[in-house]
């Protein structure tokens, strides 16, 4: 089938390039010419396991195209998708503007039956305003004869295993009430739907609103544990213990619910707060929404919070080891991390950071630029000298197993501020850490 893609990001590009793998004729628009240039060149602009064979391959053979041109791009698909941003505007509801500028592009170009997707994460009712969009456009052109559908059909990739997730998605949800249209997504995604049926019909608003549940499902799990976390700290229990006594039971289950320095990314804080201002503006209050965000903003404060009762409120001088800048491991994504929030509240203090990533080291350079306060380095091994202490933000592989005695010897105190329990906490007692964990007993002393 000829599939265009407005939006060549995260969700854009992975989209584009397994559905041209499975055969299908991709054109991919965005209005970022160095991108679209890069791709022509087989230059990746995110890190994804699996990415950039797949793009470079499917460039090569002729399935995959890139351009700027948007006309050409409407020509050439008979679906077309919409993937691009729906960050948070000022209020934290979503900011439809760059949505309805593709639905504008797409009616100004138009000249036969399309089937337009929004695979970006929108509102409940966007698809009535992009319908809008588009019928005022056909309008104004004269050209309301021409024939479209609307469909939402929400992404749930994972960054990290945004190829193998869209090579075998869990479910493909698709809100529309039309037969052409089901009988379109069928084939559209037949390579992925052969083990068993995936596809759920629904109507638009349910299939936009199942996006938003599910990240604020996700999210609630995380600031469940991590206030859990919080309390087991303030009464001496584990929740390391806590996680698998509770994730036992079937009903809870042991996904989601490791507890840590907060969630972060391109998609929960955003779409918690979308929720919440979706719900505002019907006169809603969505309490447990409000509750989960807040808890979210208080954990990225928890790392902080220690350094700050360790050190005794004097940062100034010190340098810490800091491994893990991504909001979350195999992605180079730095939205919202966790990180961030460290570093920034370091160098506010008078501190310095050594920092090391397997594949954020670059984004961290775009978003922080070159500073006498952020030294970024080759290796973990790197980043401990001549450090005070050691701070984990990030639950990287790498990470997890390393030479404690080696630490011990490079840091200046041997102190571990763990934002991912990565560690036995008895063991590194025994080794003469002090280990400052998220909820593990008496963490906030650094005692076991
Ligand atoms: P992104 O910021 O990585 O990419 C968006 C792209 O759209 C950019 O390259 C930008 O240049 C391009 N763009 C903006 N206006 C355009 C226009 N008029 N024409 C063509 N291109 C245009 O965003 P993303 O992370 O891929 O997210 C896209 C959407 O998918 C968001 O709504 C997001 O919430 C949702 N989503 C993201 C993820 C994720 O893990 N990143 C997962 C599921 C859903």
């Amino acid at each position: 089938m000829n599939i265009t893609v407005f939006g060549i990001g995260y969700v854009g590009l992975v989209q584009a390039a397994v559905l041209a793998e499975v055969g299908h004729k991709v054109s991919c628009i965005d209005i970022d010419e160095k991108k679209i240039e890069n791709l022509r060149s087989g230059i990746i602009p995110i890190y994804e396991p699996g990415l950039t064979d797949l793009v470079v391959k499917n460039y090569k053979n002729g399935r995959l195209n890139f351009t700027i041109n948007a006309a050409e791009g409407v020509e050439h698909g008979d679906i077309i998708f919409i993937a691009v941003g729906t960050p948070p505007d000022e209020d934290g509801s979503a900011d439809l503007k760059y949505v309805l500028n593709v639905a504008e592009t797409i009616a100004e170009h138009m000249n036969k039956r399309k089937i337009i997707i929004n695979k970006s994460t929108v509102p409940v009712g966007t698809a009535d305003k992009v319908d809008q969009a588009v019928n005022d456009i056909l309008q104004k052109r004269n050209a309301v004869d021409i024939n479209y559908d609307v469909v939402s059909n929400p992404e749930f990739l994972k960054e990290g295993s945004a190829v193998k997730d869209c090579m075998s998605p869990n479910r493909i949800i698709i809100g529309s009430n039309s037969a052409y249209v089901e009988a379109k997504m069928r084939e559209l995604y037949e390579p992925f739907n052969r083990n068993h049926d995936k596809m759920i019909f629904m109507d638009v608003r349910s299939a936009e609103l199942t996006k938003y549940a599910a990240n604020c499902m996700l999210a609630t799990k995380i600031s469940f544990m991590n206030e859990i976390a919080n309390l087991a700290e303030l009464l001496g229990a584990d929740i390391e213990n806590v996680r698998k006594g509770i994730g036992s039971d079937e009903r809870i289950g042991y996904h989601f619910i490791y507890p840590g320095c907060g969630y972060g990314g391109s998609c929960f804080p955003k779409d918690v707060q979308a929720l919440i201002r979706t719900a505002d503006k019907i006169g809603f209050e969505a309490a447990l929404l409000q509750s989960v965000e807040k808890v979210n903003l208080n954990q990225k404060q928890k790392i902080p919070s220690l350094l700050d009762k360790h050190f005794n409120g004097n940062l100034s001088g010190k340098t810490f080891a800091l491994w893990g800048l991504s909001f979350k491991p195999n992605t180079d994504d730095m939205r919202e991390a966790p990180s961030r929030v460290v570093m920034e509240y370091i160098w506010a203090n008078g501190g310095k950071v050594r920092a090391y990533d397997p594949e954020a080291m670059q984004e961290t350079l775009r978003i922080y630029g070159q500073r006498g306060d952020l030294i970024l380095v080759n290796s973990k091994e790197d980043a401990l000298q001549e450090a005070d202490a050691l701070i984990i933000c990030t639950e990287w592989q790498v990470f997890k197993a390393p030479d404690f005695d080696a630490i011990r010897k490079v840091l200046t105190e041997a102190t571990i501020f763990d934002g991912r329990n990565l560690y036995n906490p008895l063991k590194l007692k025994e080794l003469g850490y002090t280990y400052y964990a998220m909820g593990r007993g008496d963490s906030v002393s650094g005692q076991y």
